[in-house]
Order: C-alpha cells, then structure tokens, then sequence
C-alpha cells in the first residue's frame, strides 16, 4: 500500500519535480531500508534547516543559554563524537557532514537534531528526565536517526505530492510556485511537525543501533521513553510535541534489542582491550563483555 502510495505520488509529480522514491540510508544490522518518497533535493532541505539552527542558536545565545553549563556540554559532545563515528553503518556521505552539537540552558524537555546533522540538546532534558550517559545516547542517537533517515526532507515531499494532487484536481500550479512553498516550509517543518509513527519506529531502532555500536547500554532506551510519559501529566514534554509516543513504542524497541545487544557487547569488548584511557563503561553490565569477542571488528 505504502509502496503504491509512492508510486502515485511520483506520477502525479511527473517530470514537474526532482523525483523519485529511494531509501535515504543501507540497512545495517537492524534494516531501515524502507523506500521513501523524495522530491526535493537533500540540500535545498541541509541548507534551510542550517538557516532555521542558526536562527536558533542566536536567539539562545543572546539569551545566554547557549552552551552555558559546562558540565552538560562536555558531556553531551563528548556523547554526539562516539555516535557521529558510527553513523557509517548507515550511510558513508553523514562522516564528512557539518555536524554542529550545542547545549542550550532551558527547563524545556526537548532535544532535536535537524536535517544535515545539527543537534541542539535543552539542559530540561538531562536535568528534568536525571538522564544516564546511555539514556541520553539514546535520545541524541535517536534524534540523530531522524537526520540520517531524512525524515524531514520526505515529510515535505509527502506535503508538496499532496499539493500536486490538489492542484492536479483543480487548476495546474507552475513549478516556481511549489518551490517556494517548499523553501518556506523547510525549517517550519524541521522543527514543529511531528514526525509519523513509522518515522518514530524507524529512529528509535536506528538510534539504538547507533548507540550500542559506541558502546551505550541500547537497553537505556527504553527507559527514555518510560521517563518521558511519567515527566507527561497534564503538560507534556515539549519534545512529545514532535514525537508522537504510545505503549507500542516500547514493545518495539524491546523486540529489537536483541539484534543490536550483540553489537553493544562487542563495542565494549573492543574499548576495553583498544586503550585504558577510554571513557570506561559506566555501568556495571557493561563490564562484562564475553573475552572471546573483544577482538571482533565491529560491523
Ligand atoms: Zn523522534
């Protein structure tokens, strides 16, 4: 159905746009090939989310809340390098991307990472939710997902398919007009909509992925997201807003886990025998990595 949906939209958008229907990211050892409708360039979508991030990052800093809590901007860097070095697994062309990492000094429960891998982590977050090194390598690798999967960039293909539907229904509008409109949703879009329940799933394996190829314990994820729904009542958390959430979520990521506790195992085995210096596993399951699988390349 999905796929017949994709191919309908390709032919209602003819030869009007850059189209086609492709998955953005390989499988890895969890699978997140599914093909995706995308009609617009990845850097016409890099480079109005790297506009909106700015815009962010300035209003947060002339508030004096970029960056301010030293102790969370370590840690949260130090947390974005190790996931960064995985993102191969997924997709070769995301190790040369501008990565940009900032903590910005708000109550805010959020975190986000826009298209083209610009990730803003709210101090809320870490404080409010008493996040562990894991579980906050669970929400930075899930965010991070998000970018990789470019979600955003195929939320906006969905929209501009569905205006050429209409438009195809009543009067033909020119390409000019569609781009526009396209340019002026992109950072509307990377920051305000809710990504789609598929979308969610997708992230929350890929992040777990991510993290236990860096060595954070993917089990962690799931208690993110157990925090997130008790931090709810009656004004949820901001970063609920865009990331839909429900009971099936968890029942998801503890069906995958089993295929990327392998990974997590040997990462550890392997950072224990490549140097002493190395941030140490924090946790106590963490140290007990099989011997037999310490010299195992990871992938
Ligand atoms: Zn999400």
């Amino acid at each position: 159905m999905k796929r017949m949906m994709c191919i309908l939209a390709v032919l209602v958008s003819g030869a009007l746009l850059l189209s086609g229907c492709e998955s953005t990211t390989a499988g890895g050892a969890t699978g997140a090939t599914r093909s995706q409708l995308l009609l617009v360039s990845s850097k016409d979508v890099n480079d109005g989310s790297a506009k909106a991030y700015r815009q962010q990052m300035d209003k947060a800093r002339s508030a004096n809340a970029l960056n301010a809590n030293q102790a969370d901007v370590k840690r949260v860097n130090a947390i974005a390098k190790r996931l960064i070095a995985q993102v191969g697994v997924f997709r070769t062309d995301a190790l040369k991307w501008k990565w940009e990492v900032n903590v910005i000094n708000s109550d805010t429960i959020n975190a986000y990472c826009m298209p083209g891998g610009k990730i803003a982590v709210y101090t809320g977050i870490i404080s409010k939710l008493n996040l562990t090194d894991d579980e906050l390598a669970a929400v930075i690798g899930h965010e991070m997902s998000h970018a990789l999967r470019e979600h955003s960039r195929e939320q906006i293909s969905q929209q501009i398919a569905q205006e050429q539907a209409i438009s195809l229904g009543g009067s033909l509008l020119g390409l000019g007009s569609i781009s526009q409109s396209a340019a002026s949703m992109i950072g509307q879009y990377a920051l305000t909509l809710p990504f789609s329940r598929t979308m969610e799933a997708e992230a929350d394996v890929m992040g777990m992925e991510l993290m236990a190829r860096a060595g954070y314990n993917p089990e962690s994820a799931v208690n993110v997201w157990r925090k997130m729904s008790a931090a709810g009542g009656d004004a949820p958390p901001e970063i609920l807003s865009t990331h839909p959430s429900d009971e099936s979520r968890i029942a998801n990521l503890e069906r995958e886990l089993p295929k990327v506790m392998p990974l997590y195992q040997r990462a550890i085995g392997k950072n224990v025998v490549a140097s002493s210096q190395q941030q140490a596993p924090t946790d106590k399951k963490s140290l007990r990595a099989p011997k037999n699988s310490r010299k195992k390349h990871v992938r």
